[in-house]
């Protein structure tokens, strides 16, 4: 898809604060600092709508992009960052299931994972998660820059052994640096917005 238009809508915490309509959405999932908002801005050809954190754990809200007026991005804060502390964790729980579980628009979970490491027990955690609930998921290995290309199949393979990956789904190799993997990623998605 060619993005021309996209902006932040609301940052929501709350059923109450999610966008009206019945645009579909597709959620982006994945531990602190895997390289999400990197992964949204080269989806949508902007430099830094999505907030490249140098703090990571900071964004504790549902971020609602919308994309050509068509669909939205919902940024789901990172997991997995240290110093949040027990009850943050638990409000951060409570927020994603209740989105997760409940929110009809959504079409599809982007789960962001690092190629570069076998998935982390946060990633399959959430993997899991997904599948319990049966929310269709698209697995994206970025910063496939970072290694040689002949070692690319090797880390996939590992990726997907470690998820213990279903049959069908899809793992798309990415990089945010090269903007490898966009088309294919993109694809993946309108196959669940059917738009
Ligand atoms: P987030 O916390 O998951 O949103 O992660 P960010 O998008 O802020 O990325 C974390 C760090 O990884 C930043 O320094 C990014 O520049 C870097 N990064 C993200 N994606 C890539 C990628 O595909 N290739 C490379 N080389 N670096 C990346």
């Amino acid at each position: 898809m060619k993005v021309t238009k996209s902006e932040i809508v609301i940052s929501a915490v709350k059923p109450a604060q999610y966008p009206e309509g019945d645009l579909p959405e597709i959620a982006l999932a994945g531990r602190s600092n895997v390289g999400k908002s990197s992964f949204i801005n080269r989806m949508i050809n902007r430099k830094s709508l999505a907030r490249i954190s140098s703090k990571p754990g900071k964004t504790q809200t549902l971020n609602f992009y919308i994309i050509n007026d068509v669909m939205y991005f919902v940024d789901v804060p990172g997991y997995g960052y240290a110093k949040v502390s027990k009850s943050e964790k638990e409000t951060w729980g409570k927020m994603i299931e209740t989105y997760f579980t409940g929110r009809e628009q959504l079409k599809a979970v982007v789960l962001i994972v690092d190629l570069r490491h076998p998935p982390t027990n946060d990633d399959v955690m959430m993997y899991d998660f997904l599948k319990h609930y049966e929310i269709p998921v698209i697995v994206i290995a970025t910063k496939a820059d970072k290694i040689p290309k002949g070692k690319w199949q090797k880390h996939l393979k590992v990726v997907k052994e470690t998820l213990d990956i279903e049959k069908g789904d899809i793992v798309v190799l990415f990089s945010s640096e090269t903007g490898l993997g966009k088309e294919e990623a993109w694809k993946a998605i309108h196959t669940f917005t059917h738009i």
